[in-house]
């Protein structure tokens, strides 16, 4: 079989690979950089028929958006995306309520905003365009079989190209239950929350003026995040948490009844609901790779941590850790290292500082959307401060998930 060399490969071409490959092109320009998707890309970069790219939409918070606008990014993303200037936390059966707004959350906030929503369909066009703009070697498809640790690193089998590639660092970005992380006899923990999220796009009567709305409900958080206006309709992205034996009923609903339903469980805080597009459930667990990194290979996005999605953490974690990747690896390629010339970004001692500099973010993000599920499943054991901030505002808001994290631990004072 015929074998080529890079430097670092990326394995998945989702939301972690992508952003993964472009932190690299932007921070290690030096460095030889292949990424590997399973699925065919279209010429255009137009529709990405690619799991990260489905009909979701994803709240990218403030430091996420300073991330990309450092990749100079933000002037294409802000075009598809909604602002999130307020975070309105309602809890069914109480009239009590609590907002956070971009205003008071200055240290929070990224021009005026806590956050930005963008539909996934848009992001993954985006990212590719970039791409292209970088000398990023895109293999699709390539559908990666296997991988064998070597003493430099690892080689690829790329199966249906018959042909091999060898990499002095290989990162695995394949999504949950990879495979490719099996193979290399790393096991994953998991936690089945026996929920499903549903997720659908709904039209307002009225505008929702940058606000998201966090819903307290009985069988778990609902989240409306505002989208951008198409062909003069008022959108929003709807995340509803719901028990795994609801989810064919509601899934089978004709849009008027799902919509009544609906306007029941939110309440009218955003106003009256007009229609509701196709829904898509996503079963919700916790998955966690027992190791990230290992000399010459590293986990990032899914495949390392797969979270709880209704507090929005999941790809904003995963573009923290791309970027700690990207920066401590260019560290050491810098031209005033001594070491310049021989570095290798496969180095153990240098993934490990990688993964002790990200241990306590992950911790903290990891514990407080683990914990999401039996704060549910017993009322009593809400905190007043988990209600009062809102699960999207713990995202939104590092200091105040900080906080909340010392207080679930039993730190606060
Ligand atoms: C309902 C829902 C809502 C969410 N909302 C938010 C939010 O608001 N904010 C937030 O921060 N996060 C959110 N998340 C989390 C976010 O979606 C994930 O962080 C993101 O999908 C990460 O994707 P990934 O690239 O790791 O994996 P994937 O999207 O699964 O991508 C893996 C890629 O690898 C490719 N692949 C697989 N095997 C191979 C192989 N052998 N060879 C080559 N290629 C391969 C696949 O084709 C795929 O393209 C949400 C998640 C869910 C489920």
């Amino acid at each position: 079989m015929p074998i080529t060399h890079t430097d670092v490969a990326i394995v998945g071409g989702g939301m972690a690979g992508a952003c993964l490959a472009l932190l690299f092109a932007h921070h290690c320009p030096q460095l030889r950089v292949t990424l590997l998707e399973r699925q065919p890309l279209p010429d255009s970069s137009a529709a990405l028929n690619l799991p990260s790219f489905d009909t979701r939409a994803t709240a990218i918070a403030a430091g996420s958006l300073r991330i990309f606008d450092e990749l100079g990014l933000w002037p294409q993303l802000r075009e598809f995306a909604a602002p999130i200037t307020r975070v309105q936390v309602s809890d069914r059966g109480h009239s009590l309520g609590a907002s956070l707004d971009a205003g008071r959350e200055t240290g929070a906030s990224f021009g005026g905003m806590l956050g930005a929503v963008i539909e996934n369909a848009a992001l993954g066009p985006l990212l590719y365009r970039a791409l292209g703009n970088t000398s990023t070697e895109i293999l699709a498809p390539a559908d990666v079989s296997s991988a064998t640790m070597t003493a430099a690193g690892a080689t690829l089998t790329l199966a249906n190209r018959g042909e091999q590639l060898h990499t002095r660092l290989l990162v695995v970005a394949d999504g949950v239950g990879s495979p490719l992380c099996r193979q290399l006899g790393i096991a994953s923990d998991e936690v089945d929350y026996q929920q499903e999220a549903l997720v659908t796009t709904v039209g307002l009567q009225q505008d929702h003026a940058g606000v998201a709305f966090e819903r307290f409900t009985d069988s778990g958080p609902m989240a409306l995040l505002p989208l951008p206006r198409r062909d003069g309709i008022h959108r929003a992205a709807l995340v509803w948490t719901c028990e795994r034996a609801d989810r064919a009923r509601l899934e089978a609903l004709p849009e008027a009844e799902f919509i009544q339903h609906l306007q029941r469980a939110f309440g009218w805080r955003a106003g009256r609901f007009l229609r509701a597009g196709r829904i898509q459930g996503y079963p919700l667990k916790l998955s966690l790779a027992r190791e990230q990194v290992r000399r010459g290979l590293a986990l990032v996005g899914n495949c390392a941590h797969f979270l709880h999605p209704v507090a929005g953490q999941g790809f904003n974690l995963t573009l923290r850790d791309c970027e700690a990747l990207a920066r401590t690896i260019a560290r050491t390629m810098a031209p005033q290292a001594p070491e310049s010339g021989q570095a290798d970004p496969g180095e153990l001692d240098l993934l490990e500082a990688y993964w002790r500099e990200r241990q306590h973010d992950q911790r903290l993000t990891i514990g407080f959307s683990d914990r999401i599920p039996p704060l549910f499943a017993s009322r009593s054991l809400l905190t007043a401060g988990l209600r009062q901030a809102g699960l999207l505002g713990l995202a939104l808001v590092p200091t105040l998930r900080t906080a909340f994290a010392r207080q679930a631990a039993g730190l606060a004072p």
